[in-house]
């Protein structure tokens, strides 16, 4: 299937919907400041050096990005804490429905904290693949327009990539 690249949704963008809107805003224009930012650094080396045992990366139309682990049939996400808890919930959902649509299905996937040693197995419902596709179609209106939404200060700005940018 060939998905144009202004309709592309990756699970990245799915988790700043649920974190920001404008943060959602900035990366889908390509103002990527993530990089360098030691939060985002933190989290990847979480993600290379947590559970590799069983763990096969999958990278599927550069919209998933995540470890399978054969054994359990189970996508497995690594993040390095729970203060977004529902973002992170919804972009693992986001895989199970973007595999399912392509006829992977019956799969569940497992979020590890391993910083402070707790895990969370998610599985994807009929209201769950509801939401998603209101999601997705808000993602794609947004990432067209012309302007980000407002800024509004949240507690997660101060640790936000775009901290700066937002403050000018
Ligand atoms: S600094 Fe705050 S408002 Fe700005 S992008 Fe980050 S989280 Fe959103």
């Amino acid at each position: 299937m060939v998905i144009r690249v202004e309709e592309r949704v990756t699970g990245v963008m799915i988790y700043y919907y649920f974190v920001c809107k404008r943060k959602l805003w900035y990366f889908t224009n390509e103002i990527n400041m993530e990089a360098e930012d030691e939060n985002v650094m933190l989290g990847k080396l979480l993600d290379e050096n947590s559970y590799k045992r069983d763990d096969k990366h999958i990278n599927i139309d550069t919209v998933i990005n995540i470890d399978f682990i054969k054994e359990h049939r189970e996508l497995h996400e690594v993040k390095k804490s729970k203060a977004v808890e529902e973002a992170g919930i919804w972009q693992v959902k986001y895989y199970l429905y973007y595999l399912k649509q392509r006829g992977v299905d019956g799969l569940k996937a497992r979020i590890d904290y391993p910083l402070i040693k707790k895990n969370l197995v998610v599985e994807l419902s009929k209201e769950d693949e509801e939401k998603l596709e209101v999601v997705i179609t808000e993602i794609i209106k947004q990432k067209k327009k012309i302007c980000p939404p407002e800024f509004e200060k949240m507690k997660i700005c101060n640790k936000c990539a775009y901290h700066d940018l937002c403050l000018i």
